[in-house]
């Protein structure tokens, strides 16, 4: 059989879209609030230029060295963006702040810091870093992001949350998550649901601290995390299919 990647991806990628519009009608929402980020880690550049060919322009990389080089390679296609999702160590603050557009993992203080000195020396031209804070709102150990599984102890988020707050060079832009892993899309609800909860806390607890992006939903469960209020989805697999092992 001849298989066209660019084709397949471009049917999936128009499958999910729908899917996507289908979760929002579905629970009373607008579709076109709904981004899709489509998740390119560890896929070789056959399948990235077949999906730019498809006309996929939002891209999610989880090490920066990769990402860099994918966005080095495709720096001249119109419109094309980069969302760095992984957990980034504080070194790399300055590759990420000077290539990607978006960081949904801002997981700790430090690489706050880090970041916010690294945007400072950009040139005019590159705009600032918007910014998503991850909540590790499940308690599972081997996840990222602020503890906030347990909504009593939600309050004693608020001081480091006012901190990045003030780094000036951030956009701080909302709340980013990973449920457990599970086969039913409809166990991580609660977890997407807990999240925005989360938000609706800390913008009613820290001043002037406005929170409207959700990322959170991957192909696992990303109709699920529609439902519950996500502005942006993280879909890999669905669409450029499954990933070879990680580069090394
Ligand atoms: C890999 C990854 C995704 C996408 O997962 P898929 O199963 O490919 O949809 C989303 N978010 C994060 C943080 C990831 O690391």
């Amino acid at each position: 059989m001849v298989s066209d990647p660019g084709l397949e991806i471009r049917e999936r990628f128009l499958h999910v879209k729908e899917q996507i519009a289908d979760a929002a009608e579905s629970s009373g929402r607008n579709a076109a609030d709904v981004r899709l980020v489509v998740v390119s880690k560890a896929q070789p550049m056959f399948v990235m230029e077949a999906a730019v060919e498809a006309g996929i322009r939002v891209f999610g990389e989880n090490y920066p060295e990769e990402g860099y080089e994918k966005i080095h390679h495709f720096r001249g296609v119109e419109g094309i963006e980069w969302h760095m999702i992984g957990h980034l160590q504080s070194r790399k603050a300055r590759l990420v702040a000077e290539s990607f557009q978006w960081l949904h993992s801002l997981d700790s203080l430090r690489l706050a810091e880090k970041l916010n000195i690294a945007v400072a020396s950009l040139t005019a031209s590159q705009k600032p870093l918007q910014v998503i804070i991850e909540m590790n709102v499940s308690g599972e150990e081997s996840k990222f992001g602020w503890l906030a599984w347990n909504a009593n102890q939600w309050g004693s988020l608020v001081p480091e949350i006012e901190q990045l707050g003030r780094f000036s060079h951030l956009r701080i832009r909302g709340l980013m998550t990973m449920p457990p892993y599970s086969e039913d899309p409809e166990q991580a609800r609660p977890y997407f649901a807990k999240l925005r909860q989360l938000r609706d806390f800390l913008e009613g607890s820290v001043h002037d601290l406005k929170l409207p992006e959700l990322s959170m939903g991957t192909s696992a469960d990303f109709q699920s995390a529609v439902k519950e209020g996500a502005t942006f989805v993280r879909v890999g697999q669905a669409i450029l299919g499954s990933r070879p092992a990680r580069r090394v």
